[in-house]
């Protein structure tokens, strides 16, 4: 019998670099950008990857951000925006690419933002503390609607 998948496990591997591509396809089912953007995530997953968004661990949270901009499931974007928050720089700035990047989604369509987050990405550009932070939401907010 196969065990049941323990995805909070699945979720800490992703600060362990030499555990790290396994868990992906555990978790996710695929790894290469090209197959992420075919997957139909398991509700399991799909919460486990909330979860990591909320991990003590930034390595979680950033990769967490980094399978979320691959996957571009509309039902991620309240958790992402929330992270616009975090207290890491680089967790921050992979929060805003992950909103507002076309490339890594399928058929390079970016999600559908509404006017509001558009604002938030203004604030991120205009207050956040950090310098690359602030660059990232630039270059989202210049490329705006251009996919
Ligand atoms: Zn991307």
């Amino acid at each position: 019998m196969k065990e049941p998948l323990d995805y909070a496990d699945l979720i800490n591997r992703l600060a362990d670099k030499t555990r790290r591509n396994q868990a992906i396809v555990l978790l996710v089912g695929a790894i290469n950008a090209r197959d992420l953007a075919k997957v139909t995530l398991k509700p399991g997953a799909k919460e486990a990857l909330i979860q990591g968004l909320k991990h003590a661990n930034p390595k979680v949270r950033w990769w967490s951000l980094q399978l979320m901009d691959h996957l571009a499931d509309e039902s991620f974007i309240p958790h992402i925006l929330s992270v616009l928050d975090d207290p890491v720089g680089k967790v921050r700035r992979h929060a805003v690419h992950a909103l507002t990047c076309d490339v890594c989604k399928p058929d390079r369509c970016g999600l559908g933002l509404s006017a509001s987050i558009r604002t938030r990405i203004e604030e991120v550009a205009q207050f956040d503390s950090d310098e690359r932070v602030r660059k990232e939401a630039s270059t989202a907010l210049a490329n705006w609607g251009r996919a």
